[in-house]
């Protein structure tokens, strides 16, 4: 297929590159130009990416960042046609999803919402899970392309259903981590063995996919950005706020996002969200330890 992928971050270089390796026709865009795909062509502007291409996939920060790609100078509704179709793998509100998708649908373009989750590693290995909100036909065009770069997709309702979905999966997993965080700091402060901890979660219903995936990395000091502690804070404010407009309180919630914020203040943006932990450290005076496997 004939794709124009626009945003080529953590997550989107490693996706466009394997659509160009399933043998589909991509070209490119970034807003900070100098990043390339091999074997992806390469556009000066969202618009001129989009010209002539059967499917534009997103994938950018926030919901500021598609309106301004999609419908900002030379943004990509300039070359919208009848058929085409936009999919949007940002994690961004679920209410603005709706308006953009009937921005488009004036110009016979469908909008098929589709955030995903797996991270750099399930990005990098083709392994992604796509939470899919659209109608069926176009879904269904876009299979070719999910197939490309995840494993499974899970069809959630029409348009805007797949971003609200993501936001309570990462509603999800900021709170579950939090209690890892949690549990790790006050189990050091404590004298427990982190390693004999590991090994008693993993044989116990308090396994998770999350605790799974962020140990090593913690057991490894290593906090290089998988998922930025930033995109965390972004999507637990979406969660937030779609909670407010349907007036659903969060306490919970509400009470990780305030750790955010410090972790924030504390200079953790960049870092991966789980440097969450590294302000519980600071506050109890400990450091987690433990052998990386
Ligand atoms: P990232 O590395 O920060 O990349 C963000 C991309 O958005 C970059 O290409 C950036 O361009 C572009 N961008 C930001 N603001 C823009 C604007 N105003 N106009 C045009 N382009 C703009 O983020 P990522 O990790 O790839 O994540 C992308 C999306 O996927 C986010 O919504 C995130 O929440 C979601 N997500 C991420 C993960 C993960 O593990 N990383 C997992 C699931 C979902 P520049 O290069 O010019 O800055």
């Amino acid at each position: 297929m004939r794709v124009a992928f626009l945003g080529l971050g953590i997550m989107g270089q490693a996706m466009a590159t394997n659509l160009v390796k399933a043998g589909h026709e991509v070209t490119v865009w970034n807003r900070t130009p100098g990043k390339i795909v091999e074997g992806a062509g390469v556009a000066p502007t969202p618009a001129a990416a989009a010209q002539g291409a059967e499917v534009v996939w997103l994938c950018l920060s926030d919901t500021n960042a598609v309106e301004d790609v999609v419908f900002g100078k030379d943004g990509a509704e300039g070359s919208l046609a009848e058929g085409m179709i936009i999919a949007d793998s940002s994690t961004i509100a679920p209410a603005a999803t709706v308006k953009f998708a009937e921005r488009v649908r004036a110009k016979g373009a469908a909008w098929v919402d589709a955030p995903m989750t797996g991270s750099k590693i399930g990005a990098r290995d083709g392994t992604l899970v796509f939470i899919v909100g659209g109608d069926d036909a176009s879904v269904e065009r876009l299979k070719p392309l999910f197939a490309a770069m995840g494993k499974k997709i899970f069809r959630m309702g029409e348009t805007g259903k797949g971003e609200a979905t993501k936001l309570v999966m990462n509603l999800q997993i900021a709170m579950i981590f939090e209690g890892f965080a949690e549990a790790l700091t006050l189990a050091t402060k404590l004298g427990v063995d982190t390693q004999q901890l590991l090994g008693l979660i993993d044989a116990t219903m308090v396994r998770s996919g999350v605790v799974d995936y962020k140990a090593p990395f913690i057991l490894q000091r290593d906090f290089t950005p998988n998922f930025p502690l930033r995109l965390m804070h972004k999507d637990i404010r979406l969660a937030l706020e779609a909670a407010k407009e349907a007036r659903v309180k969060l306490p919970g919630l509400e009470t990780v996002e305030e750790i955010y914020e410090m972790a924030t203040e504390d200079g953790n943006r960049d870092l991966d969200y789980a440097a969450t932990l590294t302000l519980l450290e600071k506050w109890a005076g400990v450091q987690v330890k433990g052998k990386a496997a």
